[in-house]
């Protein structure tokens, strides 16, 4: 079963992925983690990117897409993928759809997670993640604070704030999604997607359980 996972920047969605994908047992493939993944290994494609992801704009759908599809041939995603981050535009739910039904794949859940505006900048702002790729725990400084300043509880690796993660970037990428994202929403119910809509305010255990539970609906 592929999972799109939906919501605004800081609605939940890399919080909630990892219980998501271990649930299901199917790879969570962020598109933000890559480009970031690429940005810090210095490719071209991470060169490509920086300067979207600094403004807050989009990375062009081509560009994406080539991602995805390569991602979507690889072998631990041939029984579905959580898609955390895409599709982020229009285009790229074509994309994805013409690429799920040449290759026999239905049309996924959509989970949608329902945050207004007013709390994702805070969310935002006070975002922190753990350096160490292999952890990549997420906290919040007031929401989700760790045991001890600025250190992960996982793995005692230092807490960073991500460069787009200020006021103003925040702003802007809120801007791109209402302008952008948000209509891709809309394109799937029209397109007969599954959509399971959730409450993102709630605290964060209660929008895993809320999420488990109707994904049980729907695969049962
Ligand atoms: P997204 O991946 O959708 O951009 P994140 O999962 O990174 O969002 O969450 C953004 C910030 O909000 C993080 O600092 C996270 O700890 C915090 N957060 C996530 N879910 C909740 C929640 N239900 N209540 C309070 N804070 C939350
Ligand atoms: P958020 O936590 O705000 O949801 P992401 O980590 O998903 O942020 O994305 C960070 C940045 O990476 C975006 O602002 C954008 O520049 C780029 N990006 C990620 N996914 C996509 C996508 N599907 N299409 C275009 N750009 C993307
Ligand atoms: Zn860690």
């Amino acid at each position: 079963m592929d999972v799109i996972l939906f919501g605004p920047p800081g609605a939940g969605k890399g919080t909630q992925a990892g219980r998501i994908s271990d649930a299901l047992s199917i790879p969570h493939v962020s598109t933000g983690d890559i480009f970031r993944y690429h940005l810090k290994q210095g490719t071209d494609l991470g060169t490509l990117a920086r300067g979207y992801m600094d403004r807050g704009e989009l990375v062009p759908d081509e560009v994406v897409f080539k991602l995805v599809a390569d991602r979507l041939t690889q072998d631990d995603a041939l029984g579905g993928i959580l898609f955390d981050g895409f599709p982020r535009t229009v285009r790229q739910a074509e994309l994805l759809a013409d690429w799920l039904s040449t290759n026999g794949r239905g049309t996924g859940v959509v989970v949608n997670l329902d945050v207004p505006e007013s709390i994702l900048v805070p969310r935002l702002t006070g975002r922190r993640t753990c350096e160490n790729k292999s952890c990549g725990a997420g906290y919040h400084l007031v929401f989700s604070p760790p045991v001890a300043h600025g250190v992960c509880d996982r793995c005692g690796g230092k807490l960073l704030q991500r460069k787009d993660d200020n006021e103003e970037t925040a702003l802007n990428r809120l801007d791109v999604y209402r302008s952008q994202t948000a209509p891709v929403l809309a394109w799937l119910r029209q397109h007969d997607a599954p959509v399971l809509d959730i409450d993102g305010t709630k605290a964060i255990d209660a929008v895993g359980n809320d999420i488990e539970e109707g994904l049980k609906a729907f695969s049962a």
